[in-house]
């Protein structure tokens, strides 16, 4: 290519730039002046240049204005690609990218932000999905979110919190979850389109954050909402510095500013003020029992995504090495935080005792002097017979430790035997702690993980080879998840087919939330026209 030409590429190009912050490299080359011109919200929009040079060129010149402009850490080593991601954490808690003083001032943002994204193109969508997708999917972000949370919620497990957040961000189904139907006929054609609530309410536990942000974020994108966050203040630092990140992001990508949101200090008084604030259309909690029960009687359209208590029954037709090893995966992971961890296992004498030797085998501890077994109540259990907060995802070493036994760090998983009325039994105590009750048959096993489900609707899981079982349990116990003959986590995507969510809405019943989760079903009517059949 000559000089001349490469002079006339650079000046199309930057001809296209109106002023505004330069997108990432990767993101849609700049609007070249005889294409489409911005529309309101959407800064960069996602059309093809006139001259393919301009795209190479482009991506050249907008890398360098990026850098240029770089404000976060001035010597472009964050190199701008992930629109300036370099932020202390210091930095992820002052205000400013998203982050507000008040609820309302939040909100106010967010709805600002919403009428302007509903003139963004489905591509524009789709790229800042993918933009957020992109930031949760680097090695070093991940690493750090997953370590702060630990370290800030003093729960959990880095590595494991890792595989979550990467599940989260690769798995959580974008706008291809958004089909629109269409009925044509005599008197015309008819589409039901997939269309945004609006402004979202979005509260997260201290459980799973990020994992929540960062799936919620992206359904309620994709979806065509904004999302204002209300975190667990327990976890305020991580979950203010990801929804930093993800505004960084979206700025980078010509986003309207503030479609992801929260408070600078997240409370239990903020969470109200967010649910009763008329520009919130919908709310999504997702949390423990109180906080569901809470969203639900608002009176505005609500996803209550509660606790689950997942019995795991086993059956004499298992295989039961394999399901020793997938129980004390399951039951392990993230120290037991998920919600859909095996909480109490069930199973058919004629094989508990092969079983638990195969657990022992796999990094169980068997715990069987009525002594030691007395002293972990006590240090585990609140006088309501509810799991204390210390104890809550910490791990099987350190819980038995709080006892007197010394283990190395292959022990992972607490076992006991119990009754079925033990509060270990009974309770959610998501810390590696299961109880194993005896059950002469499998039909009184399937009885009693109905029982010991309590209704939630949320998650259950079998080892047996007996489809006949296999369907009798999965018709009685009714829940959002049932896992046939592998680790709970499979229910999330972690080695088992189908996407991903951290937002398993039972109470409500959408079940596995996702993008179609968070729109409305909307008509559009087109009358004794466009039926060309
Ligand atoms: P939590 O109920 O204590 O807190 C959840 C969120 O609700 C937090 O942001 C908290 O600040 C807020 N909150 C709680 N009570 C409130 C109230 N009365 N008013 C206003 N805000 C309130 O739960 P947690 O300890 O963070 O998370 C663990 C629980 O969440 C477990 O029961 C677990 O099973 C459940 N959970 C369910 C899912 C699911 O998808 N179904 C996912 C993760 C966690």
């Amino acid at each position: 290519m000559k000089d001349s030409d490469i002079e006339d590429a650079v000046a199309r190009v930057l001809s296209g730039y109106t002023g505004a912050a330069a997108p990432a490299p990767g993101a849609s080359s700049p609007t070249a002046p005889s294409h489409k011109p911005s529309i309101e919200g959407c800064v960069w929009e996602a059309t093809k240049p006139a001259d393919p040079m301009d795209d190479i060129i482009g991506g050249i010149l907008t890398r360098a204005l990026s850098e240029r402009n770089c404000s976060c850490c001035k010597t472009g080593d964050c190199k701008g690609a992930t629109g300036c991601l370099s932020i202390s954490d210091a930095e992820a808690v002052e205000l400013g990218d998203g982050i507000f003083e008040t609820m309302d001032a939040a909100i106010n943002a967010a709805a600002e932000a919403q009428k302007k994204y509903l003139f963004c193109s489905m591509a524009d969508r789709k790229r800042f999905v993918d933009g957020i997708r992109s930031i949760f999917t680097d090695p070093a972000i991940l690493e750090r979110i997953s370590r702060l949370t630990v370290e800030q919620t003093g729960m959990g497990n880095v590595e494991h919190k890792i595989i979550k957040n990467r599940l989260a961000a690769e798995n959580s189904p974008g706008i291809e979850d958004l089909v629109t139907e269409a009925q044509s006929g005599d008197d015309g054609l008819t589409l039901v389109e997939l269309s945004p609530y609006g402004v979202i309410g979005a509260i997260t536990p201290t459980t799973n954050p990020t994992e929540t942000i960062i799936c919620n974020g992206i359904g309620m994108l994709a979806a065509g909402n904004a999302a204002v966050f209300s975190p667990h203040p327990r976890a305020r630092g991580v979950s203010l510095l990801a929804i930093k990140l993800i505004n960084r992001k979206l700025a980078a990508l010509g986003a309207p500013a503030n479609l992801v949101v929260t408070v600078q200090a997240p409370s239990i008084e903020n969470t109200n003020a967010m649910m009763a604030h008329p520009k919130v259309r919908m709310l999504v909690a997702t949390g423990g029992p109180a906080i569901v029960r809470t969203v639900m009687s608002t009176g505005k359209k609500a996803i209550g995504a509660g606790a689950g208590n997942p019995p795991v029954v086993v059956d004499e037709t298992a295989d039961i090495p394999k399901a020793a090893l997938d129980i004390v995966n399951g039951a392990s992971f993230d120290h037991n935080m998920p919600c859909i961890a095996e909480k109490e296992a069930i199973v058919v004498t004629q094989v508990a005792d092969f079983l638990i030797s195969e657990m022992c085998r796999n990094g169980a501890y068997l715990v069987k002097d009525p002594a030691v077994i007395a002293k972990l109540e006590a240090r585990v259990l609140t006088e309501k017979g509810g799991p204390k907060t210390d104890c809550v995802g910490k791990s099987a070493v350190w819980l038995l430790d709080q006892v007197g036994v010394k283990v190395g760090p292959e022990v992972r998983l607490v076992l006991m035997e119990a009754t079925k009325d033990h509060p270990f039994v009974q309770e959610e105590l998501m810390m590696p702690i299961l109880p194993l009750v005896r059950v002469p048959d499998v039909d009184e096993a399937i009885d009693l993980a109905v029982d010991l489900e309590h209704g939630n609707r949320h998650t259950a899981i079998m080892h047996s080879t007996n489809v006949r079982k296999l369907t009798k349990m999965a018709k009685l116990i009714q829940t959002t998840i049932f896992v046939k003959n592998g680790p709970s986590y499979a229910g999330i995507g972690v080695g088992g087919e189908g996407y991903t969510t951290f937002t398993i809405a039972g109470p409500t019943g959408e079940g596995l939330t996702s993008a179609r989760s968070f729109a409305r079903r909307r008509k559009c009517v087109m009358v004794e026209a466009l039926n060309v059949r």
